[in-house]
């Protein structure tokens, strides 16, 4: 978003006036908090705002919907959608610690039950699926981009113990870390080398 932009979208923020509802979200970097721009609650700092374009990348980045006017209301997203963008936002940013139904429920403030019965009917799947889901990509990166040990990588997205966290690897993929590691390694090897002429070279 350009200066310009801002500054148009902004001044219907100090107005309250509701031109933009439904356009630009109002993201409070202090508070962590999403607004719509015609909200009653006191006027952010400019230096404080980020606008989205989309209630749904502000909850990703873990901002949360104002209970005062409710971004959420009357939008794309229903409320139970919601809470399924912010139970995903907070798996992807805390994949890395012993993370359990109960505590996201918890930083939600709702009961396990409703979270994977509401989470399952938005998505199809369980958080826990999820869950596994962050951890494998995470882990796949870090066999192929960097050395780091089988048990660091382990640790690195929360699972504790080398050898449980090889089992779980094995169940979700077949392979072993370190199978899976070398075998992304012998691929990039017998990728063709740009650099190599497949012509000789016969001076003219
Ligand atoms: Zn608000």
């Amino acid at each position: 978003m350009n200066q310009a932009l801002f500054d148009l979208v902004y001044q219907s923020v100090v107005r309250r006036e509701s031109t933009y509802d439904g356009v630009y979200y109002t993201a409070v970097l202090t508070t962590h908090i999403v607004c719509r721009p015609s909200c009653r609650a006191r006027t952010p700092n400019a230096c404080n705002v980020t606008f989205y374009t989309s209630l749904q990348a502000a909850l990703r980045e873990g901002f949360r919907p104002c209970k005062r006017c409710r971004p959420e209301e009357g939008g794309c997203l229903r409320p139970d959608a919601v809470l399924a963008v912010q139970a995903d936002a907070i798996m992807e940013a805390r994949y890395s610690e012993h993370l359990t139904l109960e505590i996201i429920a918890e930083s939600l403030k709702v009961s396990p039950f409703h979270l994977q019965k509401t989470y399952k009917q938005v998505t199809g799947y369980s958080p826990a699926v999820k869950l596994d889901r962050v951890r494998l990509e995470k882990v796949r990166q870090l066999l192929k981009d960097t050395d780091l040990a089988i048990s660091t990588i382990g640790q690195a997205v929360g699972i504790r113990g080398a050898s449980h966290f090889a089992a779980w690897f094995m169940r979700k993929t077949g392979l072993t870390p370190t199978g899976y590691r070398t075998q992304f390694k012998e691929e990039a090897n017998h990728e063709p080398d740009p650099h190599i002429s497949t012509y000789p070279e016969h001076g003219e």
